[in-house]
C-alpha cells in the first residue's frame, strides 16, 4: 500500500505530468493539422461585409441613411454584418415595416418586434444593403422605376419588383409563406381588375361633368 508521501510523489511524477501534457499535445496537434484555418475562414467570411460597409460609406448611402434616421428621431445601434439599426423612426413615410438606406435599416418599431412579425426580415434588408452597394446613387431611381413597373403589372409595389424579388418576397412580408404562385397570380389579376374598375369610375365621373 502506498504511503501518503509516496502517493504524492507518484502523483506528481507519473500521473500529473501525463494529465498536464495531454491538452498541450492536443492543441499542438490541432495547430499542426490546420494552421490558421479558422482565422482564414473568418477573414474570408468578413471581408465582403467590410467591403460592402466601405463602399456604402463612399457612395454616401450609409451617411444618408444615418441622416434620415436622425431626422426621424430614430435610435441608432450596431447590428450584425456591419449593419446599423435605426429604431423608433417617427415618420410614416415611406410606408413599410422597415426600409434600408446603405447599411442602415430604419424602422418605426424595434428590429426584434419586426423579426417577430416577419421572420427573415433581417436577411431581406441585408439584401437591400447589397443592392445599395452594387448601384450606389443609382439604386433609388432604379428602385422607383421597378416599383412603378410592378404596380402597373400587378397592382403591388413588390410582386414584380426585381429588387424585392431578389431580396425575398416572403421575408419582406409581401407574400405569405403558404401563398402559391397560382394564388399570387390570382391576387395580381384581382388588383388589376380593381384598378381598372376604379379607373372606369373616375372616367365615368369625369364624363358626367
Ligand atoms: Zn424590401
Amino acid at each position: 500500500m502506498f504511503s501518503t508521501r509516496w502517493g504524492r510523489v507518484q502523483t506528481t511524477r507519473l500521473v500529473q505530468p501525463r494529465l498536464l501534457r495531454a491538452p498541450q499535445c492536443r492543441i499542438r496537434a490541432q495547430t499542426r493539422c490546420s494552421p490558421s484555418a479558422p482565422r482564414l475562414w473568418k477573414v474570408s467570411r468578413l471581408l465582403p461585409l467590410k467591403i460592402r460597409a466601405a463602399v456604402n460609406v463612399l457612395n454616401l448611402s450609409t451617411p444618408s441613411g444615418i441622416l434620415i434616421a436622425r431626422l426621424g428621431n430614430a435610435k441608432l445601434r450596431r447590428g450584425p454584418r456591419g449593419l446599423v439599426f435605426a429604431e423608433g423612426y417617427r415618420f410614416r413615410f415611406p410606408i413599410a415595416g422597415a426600409f434600408t438606406v446603405g447599411n442602415v435599416i430604419i424602422t418605426a418599431r424595434t428590429m426584434r418586434a419586426l423579426a417577430d412579425r416577419t421572420p427573415g426580415v433581417l436577411k431581406h434588408e441585408d439584401a437591400h444593403a447589397w443592392q445599395w452597394c452594387a448601384l450606389g446613387p443609382l439604386f433609388l431611381p432604379s428602385y422607383v422605376l421597378a416599383m412603378g413597373w410592378s404596380v402597373v403589372r400587378t397592382g403591388s409595389i413588390a410582386l414584380a419588383n426585381p429588387f424585392e424579388m431578389h431580396a425575398g418576397l416572403v421575408s419582406g412580408g409581401y407574400v405569405r409563406p403558404d401563398e402559391s404562385d397560382e394564388s399570387l397570380r390570382a391576387r395580381s389579376a384581382r388588383s388589376n381588375a380593381e384598378r381598372n374598375d376604379f379607373q372606369n369610375d373616375v372616367d365615368e365621373a369625369a364624363s358626367a361633368f
